[in-house]
């Protein structure tokens, strides 16, 4: 499946917020967010702060979308999904959102950014309930467990991630192994997604 591979820091100004997309940068002087908070381009100083409803809601989702690194055709898709499903819709596509592998890779807090742990993913680190899974957008289900392979607990990336993130799991997620594997205790519940994004916007945009 395709990724965006343009400039990141480009997508965190155009939200006129840090996304945190580079990890470690993130929380540095260096984040261009700090020198430049205003959207990039020639007119990006000149842009409204505020527009119409449907600006709003086409922000909203694109920023949802650019923390967890889906193009627009997979996002909609997991659009569709979390509307056949039962219950809130905009709640059903967070949590499936925060179901994805890389996600939990992220979560887990052995990928600095979800762009890293999306990398562990598909070079084959991880694995689920035993056996490697190189899927980013594999739905993780309640009871598996999630662990990093044999060579990726070795990885000095990896190593300088679990030393020096300090990244809470959620509660939906159990660590063990010393860090190096998690068990899905339950599904996310809305209240355990940090996100700061209104996903009903995100409804009320797509259901137009
Ligand atoms: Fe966004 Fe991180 Fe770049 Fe700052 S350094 S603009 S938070 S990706």
């Amino acid at each position: 499946m395709a990724r965006y591979t343009g400039p990141v820091c480009r997508l965190c100004r155009r939200e006129r917020m840090k996304l945190y997309l580079k990890g470690a940068k993130c929380d540095t002087m260096k984040c261009p967010i700090e020198r430049k908070p205003y959207p990039p381009g020639e007119h990006g100083r000149a842009r409204q702060r505020q527009g119409s409803e449907y600006l709003m809601q086409l922000r909203e989702k694109q920023k949802a979308r650019r923390i967890y690194g889906l193009m627009e055709k997979q996002f909609r898709n997991l659009y569709v999904e979390a509307n056949r499903q039962q219950g809130v819709t905009g709640e059903n596509l967070l949590r499936m959102l925060e179901q994805r592998l890389d996600n939990v890779v992220f979560r887990a807090g052995w990928g600095a950014s979800r762009a890293q742990a999306r990398q562990l993913v598909r070079h084959g680190h991880v694995k689920v309930d035993g056996r490697r899974v190189t899927i980013p957008s594999f739905q993780v289900r309640r009871g598996q467990v999630v662990e990093l392979g044999e060579k990726a607990r070795a990885m000095i990336v990896v190593r300088h991630n679990l030393d020096t993130l300090d990244r809470q799991t959620p509660p939906w997620l159990e660590t063990g192994e010393g860090g190096l594997s998690v068990t899905v205790r339950d599904l996310p519940q809305r209240a355990h997604i940090d996100v700061p994004v209104r996903e009903q916007l995100i409804v009320e945009l797509y259901s137009k």
